[in-house]
């Protein structure tokens, strides 16, 4: 960014207050923020309080070598015993932890008397192929129950995880390995996607003969598609069902050091190269557990939770795992594309298991908005009283449509903003005290510090934009980033002395609620202006032909940059309509201001995601400038490149 901060353009003035019945009964109150304010360590220290410490902590924060933080440095405990075995304690071994539901339609519930039997053998496998407490196992599994027996059977092990979504090559999974060091992989012989078994042993095959990959001596492999013809390495491959099941279901967890290593995650790669984020135990678990109390106000005996990302995420590390379990929630566990068999899927699953809270992404809402009201209306989704996003800025139209035809207009909608490197959620409404905008993460949660600065590290006054900064270390943070200490300090640390640099830019409106503007580095630079690739694509989603959209700033020799924006329009608009441009750039200039209108507009029918569902900006970037593809190694399918460089007319 320049000089000038972010400007200010989109004006959204809808507004919508807690359910009386929701304020009345909220897990967090108004209060909690003067609290945490009031004593920002001792609402920590109370946080904690929340787990089942084997040695209690009694010191909250060590800052005495930032920005390396030591939480609860003198506690002890065991992560899969706070998730599991605690909740068996207390007499809760009957509720069932994960409804599982396979994309081909096979079910299963598991209850946290058979997690703690199945967490337990699996731990006792590990300890069998010689894991021990420090050692790095990857995961590279579907969306399957193993997955997070797998992950808790590491934690009780002390063994920290690392997760790679199913969906990478080989290549980004040997990146992976080599980089964390792993010993062992579990994988599965394959999982089920749109309808058809797709492998993942033959990747893993793949990596293993690459460089750096040679410390794995053990792959276990689960059955769950039952391929046959799969290649087998004798001494080095063992089958789940044979070395898991055999084992004792008892298993004494022992407690490790707040500061224990947890997992390594690596970021999505929107912006480059991974990262490995480094995540420790107490910190996290506290943050986690909280967050997930106070954000989706849970209620553990009567919530259904479901929160639809894939396990190889941070979200799904937080949210599936680590904050649901540590609450003794009840959640459901789905394998599947939400348009597999059919693009109702998803709200037959609602249906079916009666969620009450659901936690997705503004990319599955969109998709849900393009394939129609009426799809979502044939179903019966009463059961839903809070509904959450993560991910991407969600564009306010996509909010208000999420809120309305799954919420039935009356359900909060808690729109989080946070990071693989946050760990877990930082700004946040609260669903029974926040009046909530739609489009805006607005405020940050008790006991965290955020605000939005202008070049120069000053906070910026309301109603201007800048960069999102925190500016106190919070329990959940990363510690480094995996084996490069000086990354995590010019990442993060450097741009604002002592202060975490989120990468994101955003502004505060005139109360003062934070809005996020997407990227740093996708900001676009127009005559003079910096303007957000958010705000222009939000006015672009809401015209009614358009059902995503993506905008970079392209070399422009007159205006610096010029805007270039792809969009996906709703079915049945006619692309090669004569006048849609126009109508579009128009609508833009309408909504903001004609300095925000796209010198160009491009309909096409895919816009390249990472696997995590978010818009790949320096892709198109790359596309819009005529340059060469940077890395894309992290996109889901990197054909839909070509597809779009096939329909880009050399730049005029
Ligand atoms: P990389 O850091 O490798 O480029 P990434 O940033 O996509 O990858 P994640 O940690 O999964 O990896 O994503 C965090 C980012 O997602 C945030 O920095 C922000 O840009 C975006 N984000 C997440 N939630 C929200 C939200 N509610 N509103 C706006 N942006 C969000
Ligand atoms: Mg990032």
């Amino acid at each position: 960014m320049s000089n000038e901060s972010l400007a200010n353009l989109l004006k959204e003035e809808r507004r919508f207050a807690p359910p009386a019945g929701l304020a009345a009964e909220a897990n967090v109150t108004a209060e909690a923020y003067e609290r945490a304010k009031a004593d920002r360590l001792g609402f920590w220290a109370e946080q904690a309080r929340r787990l089942s410490w084997a040695t209690e902590p009694t010191e909250t924060l060590d800052w005495s070598n930032p920005p390396f933080a030591k939480w609860f440095a003198d506690g002890k405990l065991n992560v899969a015993y706070n998730c599991v075995d605690r909740h068996v304690e207390n007499g809760l071994g009957d509720r069932v932890a994960l409804h599982f539901e396979g994309e081909p339609g096979d079910s299963r519930s598991i209850t946290y008397a058979e997690l703690q039997r199945e967490v337990s053998r699996a731990a006792n496998a590990l300890l069998e192929l010689g894991v021990q407490a420090g050692d790095r196992v990857a995961i590279y599994l579907p969306m399957i129950p193993e997955a997070v027996v797998s992950m808790l059977a590491c934690a009780r092990i002390g063994a920290p995880h690392s997760l790679v979504f199913g969906g990478f090559s080989a290549d980004a999974l040997a990146t992976r390995i080599n980089d964390a060091d792993a010993r062992v992989v579990i994988t599965a012989d394959g999982g089920y996607r749109r309808g058809k078994p797709s492998a993942l042993k033959p990747a893993v095959d793949e990596a293993l003969t690459r460089p750096g990959t040679e410390n794995v001596r053990s792959v276990l492999v689960v059955r769950r598609t039952g391929q046959e013809g799969i290649d087998w390495t004798e001494g080095r491959d063992v089958w789940w069902h044979e070395l898991v099941e055999r084992q004792s279901d008892q298993h004494t967890p022992e407690a490790f050091d707040a500061e224990h290593p947890l997992f390594i995650l690596y970021t999505s790669g929107t912006t480059g190269k991974p990262k490995g984020i480094l995540h420790t135990t107490g910190g996290y678990l506290t943050q986690a557990s909280y967050t997930h109390h106070a954000v989706f106000d849970l209620k553990p005996e009567t919530d259904v939770f479901w929160c639809t990302a894939d396990v190889g995420w941070v979200t799904g590390h937080s949210y599936i795992v680590y904050g649901p379990l540590s609450n003794g929630a009840t959640e459901v566990l789905y394998e599947g594309t939400p348009d597999s068999p059919h693009q109702g899927r998803w709200w037959e699953i609602v249906q079916k298991y009666g969620v009450t809270i659901l936690y997705t992404a503004p990319t599955a809402i969109r998709a849900a908005m393009k394939w129609g009201d009426d799809i979502p209306a044939k179903f019966d989704l009463s059961s839903l009283r809070i509904l959450g996003s993560v991910g991407e800025p969600i564009n306010p139209e996509a909010w208000v449509w999420y809120r309305k035809h799954i919420g039935a207009d009356t359900t909060p909608v808690v729109d989080t903003w946070w990071q693989t490197e946050t760990g877990t959620m930082m700004i946040s409404p609260l669903p029974g005290v926040t009046e909530t905008k739609p489009g805006s993460a607005q405020v940050p949660l008790p006991g965290i510090s955020a605000t939005v600065v202008d070049d120069d590290g000053n906070e910026v006054p309301n109603g201007h934009g800048g960069y999102l900064i925190l500016t106190e270390p919070w329990p959940s943070m990363l510690r480094t980033i995996w084996g490069d200490d000086q990354r995590y300090l010019d990442t993060y640390w450097s741009r604002f002395e002592g202060r975490y640099f989120a990468g994101d830019g955003a502004k505060k409106d005139e109360d003062g609620d934070i809005w996020l503007l997407g990227r740093v580095d996708d900001v676009m630079l127009v005559s003079g202006h910096n303007i957000s690739t958010t705000e222009v694509e939000s006015a672009l989603v809401s015209h009614p032909k358009v059902a995503e959209a993506a905008v970079v700033g392209a070399t422009d020799p007159q205006t610096t940059q010029a805007i270039c924006a792809f969009v996906i329009l709703r079915s049945g608009v006619d692309a090669e309509a004569e006048g849609l441009t126009e109508e579009l750039r128009a609508h833009v200039a309408k909504q903001l201001g004609p300095i925000a209108k796209p010198k160009r507009i491009l309909p096409v029918a895919e816009l390249p995601k990472t696997r995590s569902g978010k818009i790949m900006r320096r892709l198109l970037r790359d596309v819009a400038e005529n340059r060469t593809l940077g890395d894309v190694t992290t996109l889901t399918d990197s054909s839909v490149m070509d597809l779009i460089q096939a329909k880009l007319p050399a730049t005029p």
